[in-house]
């Protein structure tokens, strides 16, 4: 499922650029356009979903296979010694791009 108003839909259809660190059929990593950190990376599913209280076996599942391929894709990126994965829910946690990312933060040592 793709959403045509979609900032992430349309990075992954190649419609906007972005500076894309990894690609496969199910998922895509590029650079934070406004970096919180050293080094700022979001992991998105191709396929498009909002929240991850939308989450169902299927999402999970592609989740499971994001969180499972971020190490090897942070170490490759700056982030040998360690990183932060953040996924923020809903407005209370600033989420702005409704279609659920992981943040990966890392490249120097984060502050609480
Ligand atoms: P969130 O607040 O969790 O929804 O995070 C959305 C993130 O997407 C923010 O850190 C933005 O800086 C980032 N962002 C928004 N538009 C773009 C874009 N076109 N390319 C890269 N990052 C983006
Ligand atoms: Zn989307």
């Amino acid at each position: 499922m793709t959403d045509k108003n979609c900032v992430f839909c349309k990075i992954a259809a190649g419609e906007i650029p972005a500076k894309k660190v990894y690609e496969d059929e199910k998922m895509l990593v590029f650079r934070d356009i406004e970096p919180k950190a050293a080094v700022h990376l979001l992991a998105v599913a191709k396929d498009h979903f909002k929240l991850l209280s939308e989450m169902d076996g299927e999402r999970a599942e592609l989740v499971k296979y994001m969180l499972c391929k971020i190490p090897e894709i942070a170490e490759q990126n700056g982030c040998k010694n360690g990183y932060r994965l953040v996924i923020n829910q809903g407005e209370d946690a600033g989420q702005t791009v409704f279609h659920l990312h992981i943040h990966i933060l890392g490249g120097e040592i984060l502050p609480w």
